[in-house]
């Protein structure tokens, strides 16, 4: 394997990264950006267009982040910005009900059929926390099931043996979290229905919920396997328990109806973010209107927030999901593969060990041979080498997520000429990583 190639330089970007860390923890305002997994100075962007971002340096990237998955039509769609113009000029906040909060849920609702009721909050976080709360106040039940190398976004109870930025930095939890807090969560392995069905045999009557990723990305794209999210599903009817499907990556991505448009799975609770939004915070939870019930102001279950429902944010997410028809899912997933294959294809010529893991267009690359279903799995990578492949893809303006544990993403503007810059960068960068 090659030296790093670290010594490209964006002077720019580092004399902002140095202003940042001057004023913000670390020098960014959330931690997988601050390039610590693969070493360097972190890119600040300054515009995007397309499938393209420009960094302060004036750098252009093919930008296979998009925003961790937001951005599937692509920088500064037309249509979006237009829609975000128009709300704009009429006021960017009212702390009252509004036609634009009420129409994409309709729009929610409309696409996903156990998406009976919907509440819009602001960030994935705030979803799956209040769905977790939801869970417990319509069952009276405290604990919580999740899947190791699941990650639900920073909730205190579901930050034990997180994905993402917690996996990113190898962390087994995180201070500040309490002992009561955690103690009613309990971690088992993906994909293992075993270790499911014995938690439930081991806690009778104590389990709230089973919350899972649709399928999850933030181990890396470590797909369901067969029967597994249906298996949960009856693990949890059978027990009294919900089985809440947490759709912040996959919703509105990995089909028009997100990944419940692939398996089918029936959850009784959901959660949104990302791709909803349009760019901007806005993210949702909801499901069986019996159990929506729950929430406040019709039921006991508190839940709130200034900015719910956002005018602008829900213009901007409405006018994306409007966007999102069946042929722009084809062209997505088209491209998608393509990336993929170029990837698999350069990485093979080099004889770099490595496995390719998709789940609709979401995708990502182990440096190991062996398929990975857990997080176990995927913490037996060699990440050093994932180090060296994303610098040298990134000296050559190919923007890659800074770290091997997270799902690569598409758009619809992804066209032949992004693809191309990207099959010129891959025989580097497979050398390098070799
Ligand atoms: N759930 C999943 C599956 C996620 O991927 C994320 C974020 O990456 C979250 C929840 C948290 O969302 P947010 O970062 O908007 O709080």
């Amino acid at each position: 394997m090659s030296e790093l190639p670290y010594t490209y330089e964006a002077p720019a970007s580092q004399a902002l990264f140095d202003r940042a860390a001057a004023v913000t923890p670390g020098g960014v305002n959330s931690p997988v950006r601050a390039f610590r997994a693969v070493g360097g100075t972190p890119r600040f962007m300054v515009s995007g267009s397309g499938p393209y971002l420009t960094d302060a340096d004036g750098r252009e990237y093919v930008d296979l982040v998009c925003s961790w998955g937001p951005m599937i039509l692509g920088h500064a769609h037309p249509e979006v910005i237009a829609a975000v113009q128009e709300a704009v000029a009429r006021g960017t906040s009212f702390g009252t009900p509004g036609e634009g909060e009420v129409a994409l849920a309709e729009e929610m609702v409309a696409r996903i059929a156990p998406l009976e009721e919907v509440r819009l909050v602001s960030s994935g976080t705030e979803a799956t926390m209040s769905a977790i709360r939801l869970a417990r106040g319509f069952t009276r039940r405290s604990k919580v099931v999740k899947f190791a190398g699941c990650y639900h976004g920073h909730v205190d109870s579901l930050l034990a043996s997180a994905g993402s930025g917690v996996a990113t930095f190898a962390l087994p939890d995180t201070p500040g979290v309490t002992g009561a807090q955690a103690g009613d969560t309990i971690v088992l392995p993906y994909n293992d229905l075993d270790a499911v069905r014995a938690a439930f045999a081991a806690h009778p009557g104590e389990i709230a919920c089973v919350i899972t990723e649709a399928s999850p990305g933030n181990m890396g794209v470590v797909p369901p396997l067969p029967g597994f999210n249906q298996g949960l599903k009856d693990a949890c009817a059978e027990n009294g328990a919900l089985y809440i499907s947490d759709e912040v990556m996959t919703g509105f991505r990995t089909s028009r109806a997100g990944w419940y448009g692939v398996d089918g799975v029936r959850p009784d609770l959901m959660t949104f973010g990302k791709v909803m939004g349009g760019g901007f915070p806005a993210a949702a939870f909801g499901g069986r209107a019996d159990v929506m019930a729950h929430l406040a102001p019709a039921g006991p279950v508190y839940q709130a927030g200034t900015l719910s429902g956002n005018p602008v944010a829900t213009a901007a997410g409405l006018a994306q999901l409007r966007l999102l028809d069946d042929a722009a899912y084809e062209k997505v997933n088209a491209v998608s593969a393509r990336i993929q294959s170029l990837v698999t294809e350069a990485l093979s010529k080099e004889g770099v060990a490595h496995t390719l893991q998709n789940a609709s267009n979401m995708f990502s690359v182990f440096f190991t041979e062996n398929p990975v279903r857990d997080y176990e799995d995927a913490k037996k990578q060699e990440s050093f080498r994932y180090t060296a492949f994303f610098h040298s893809l990134l000296a050559n303006g190919v923007y890659l997520p800074p770290s091997s544990f997270e799902s690569w993403f598409v758009s619809t503007a992804h066209d032949e000429r992004a693809v191309q810059r990207i099959a010129d960068a891959l025989p580097a960068a497979a050398r390098a990583a070799a």
